[in-house]
């Protein structure tokens, strides 16, 4: 792991204009803003040093935006360019190499998207098996697994890395063969986007229990295809008709009855319907058209990872996009190394790893998260060099903590156009108050943003759930429930919005209000009138009253006004008082005189003029 004393080997931006010394600051210097190039994250103390000023001096500044930063502490450019600003210099960003090469998640997942399509190619779909306990979701990956060992591999010592491969019909499918939503959000949480399709598992003799109800919204929330496995259909108690039927009252209509889900009856024990399975999981995702560049630096996730006792740190990386060799330096989150080796499933070396592919990588310097981004970059250097820049970012960020999404916060999301759906996750105490809820918080759906119940179950709020509304982006309703331990945490940890309520009304009155702020008012002004002061008169406890001439319009009691003098307005503000001969009146007309003091001025000068407006609502 990179340490924080590695933070002096990063060049940081320099000023352009030569150094005239220290001291150049404040209004002296606004007269020469000198230019100033600044990195996306630097230290207090290189900030200081750009500028040729003591860091104390930036310390104070940043104080005075609220920022308490210590010096040896990195801040961002948007910070670091408020106080260069305030000092008298004309920030700009440094366009650093290191910085655009930087494999930020989001960068480099687009990077995944935006191949160039003379370059692509077929890549297997990546698939999750979803369901309730015990529906059979562990002994399908297993009859998966070994019905597809390729004839001749035997012999491998079948390993548990996260994910394998079969093969069916000269295509290959990558199974992650961890099971069940609880991981697969956990991921997405994360800003992984890994699985391609989910299997749904349904257990003949069983149906559809509270999991698989979460499972579907899982997977509906992450916009995966769904294909439906009804297992354990050799027992006999199945009842596979009843599945689909409870699968229908879900929206999942499957082919058999007119929609378009596929569902494949399965037995793990007999083995039946698993090769149909597959060729259907083929069908599934042919649509998607998963294509990616093999011929290019790897880029993948993180999926599985831990400290080998022998090896040293282990990832299982599913390949992206491009190829990973063995002798590639790769950077991972925070941590970076040299692929010193690689295993595949069956525990066989490799040397290479394509797009669809998993591998366990050894050669990391520490221990990755799931879910983190894997890039391969150029060399040693530019891998610390991205390495001491994440972890400057990290810093900067822990200055201003980014809200997640909340009813508070919503409006500034819709109306920057960040939202279009208002994703909401309803646990309530009992099932009969779902229904009522859901259709009225439905109801509130407007033009802008359609109010999306993405999950609502009964029972308490759980880890699960809180992994949904952060992969998401969306807001926790509980009702007359409350949170698991686990789920508490989380909460708090990741800033989840989280609304506990006892009665319906209140739930939908909350989210209405928060909806409505989305009409974000515009005023127009109005000019009422104009008055000039013809006399000043100092008054011992009123202060300054400014005896005035209406010249035209109306000059009303509430009105907001600006006094000009040769033009210029010198007070924006409203009036204090008005009146007529002593008494305070609400209104006075075009040719009539009047006594007005203002709110916060008290230096009227004969002639000046009192220009009266009011600000209207705008329809
Ligand atoms: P998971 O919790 O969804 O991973 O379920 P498991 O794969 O652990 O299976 C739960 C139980 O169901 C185990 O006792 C399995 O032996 C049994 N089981 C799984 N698949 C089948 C099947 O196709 N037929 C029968 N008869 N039993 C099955």
């Amino acid at each position: 792991m990179a340490t924080k004393s590695k933070q002096t080997e990063t060049p940081v931006g320099q000023a352009t204009a030569p150094s005239e010394g220290n001291g150049a600051r404040g209004a002296a210097a606004q007269s020469a803003a000198r230019s100033i190039q600044i990195p996306r994250v630097l230290t207090v103390k290189e900030l200081g040093e750009l500028m040729g000023l003591p860091a104390v001096e930036v310390i104070k500044e940043l104080m005075k935006n609220g920022v308490m930063a210590s010096i040896n502490q990195s801040i961002d450019f948007e910070t670091a360019a408020i106080v260069a600003h305030d000092l008298g210099f004309e920030p700009e960003e440094a366009g650093a190499d290191v910085v655009e090469e930087v494999a930020e998640t989001a960068q480099a997942r687009t990077v995944i998207e935006e191949e160039e399509g003379a370059a692509l190619q077929p890549k297997p779909p990546v698939v999750t098996v979803l369901g309730h306990v015990d529906h059979g979701k562990t002994s399908l990956l297993d009859v998966i697994r070994r019905t597809n060992v390729t004839a001749g591999e035997a012999g491998g010592i079948t390993q548990h890395i996260g994910a394998y491969q079969v093969h069916t019909n000269d295509q290959r499918i990558t199974f992650l063969d961890t099971p069940g939503h609880e991981a697969f959000t956990a991921m997405r949480a994360r800003g992984a986007r890994v699985t391609d399709a989910a299997v749904l598992v349904i257990a003949a003799d069983d149906g559809i229990m509270p999991q698989t109800l979460e499972a579907i919204d899982h997977a509906r929330a992450a916009n995966v295809p769904i294909v439906v496995a009804i297992s354990k259909v050799d027992l006999a108690d199945a009842k596979p008709d009843r599945v689909k039927q409870q699968l229908a009252e879900q929206g999942l209509t499957i082919e058999e009855y007119g929609g378009d889900v596929i569902c494949v009856p399965v037995s793990a024990k007999t083995g039946q319907g698993i090769q149909e399975l597959l060729e259907n999981i083929l069908v599934a995702t042919e649509v998607l058209e998963l294509q990616a560049n093999p011929n290019r630096p790897a880029i993948g996730t993180v999926i599985e990872a831990q400290l080998d006792r022998s090896r040293g740190p282990t990832a299982t990386v599913l390949v992206q996009t491009g190829t990973l060799q063995v002798g590639d330096v790769a950077v991972v989150s925070e941590t970076w190394g040299r692929v010193k080796a690689m295993f595949n499933e069956d525990g066989r070396r490799i040397k290479t790893a394509g797009p669809g592919e998993p591998a366990a990588v050894l050669g990391l310097q520490a221990v990755p998260q799931a879910g983190d981004l894997l890039k391969v970059v150029p060399d040693d250097k530019t891998a610390r060099q991205i390495i001491v820049q994440r972890l400057r970012e990290k810093e900067a960020a822990t200055l201003h903590t980014q809200p997640r999404v909340t009813l508070d916060t919503l409006f500034g999301q819709i109306s920057a156009g960040k939202m279009k759906d208002l994703n909401l996750i309803l646990k309530t105490d009992v099932q009969g108050s779902i229904e009522p809820i859901r259709q009225s918080l439905e109801r509130l759906s407007t033009d802008q943003v359609r109010v999306k119940i993405i999950h609502a179950a009964s029972g308490s709020v759980s880890e699960s759930d809180v992994m949904l509304a952060i992969a998401s982006k969306g807001i926790i309703i509980g009702f007359n429930t409350r949170e698991e331990p686990g789920a508490q945490r989380l909460i708090e940890q990741e800033g989840v919005d989280l609304r506990q309520y006892t009665v319906i009304y209140e739930v939908t009155e909350d989210v209405q209000q928060a909806l409505q702020g989305l009409r974000e008012p515009t005023y127009a002004e109005v000019v009422t009138g104009h008055a000039e002061v013809r006399q000043v008169f100092q008054l011992k406890r009123r202060g300054q009253v400014a005896g005035c001439y209406v010249r035209d319009g109306t000059i009303t009691r509430n009105d907001l006004v600006r006094v000009l003098r040769d033009g210029q307005p010198l007070a924006d503000t409203k009036l204090a008082s008005l009146r007529r001969f002593q008494e305070d009146v609400r209104d006075v007309q075009a040719g009539f005189e009047c006594g007005i003091t203002v709110e916060g001025f008290d230096a009227f000068q004969e002639g000046d003029i009192l220009e009266l407006y009011r600000r209207e609502l705008e329809s």
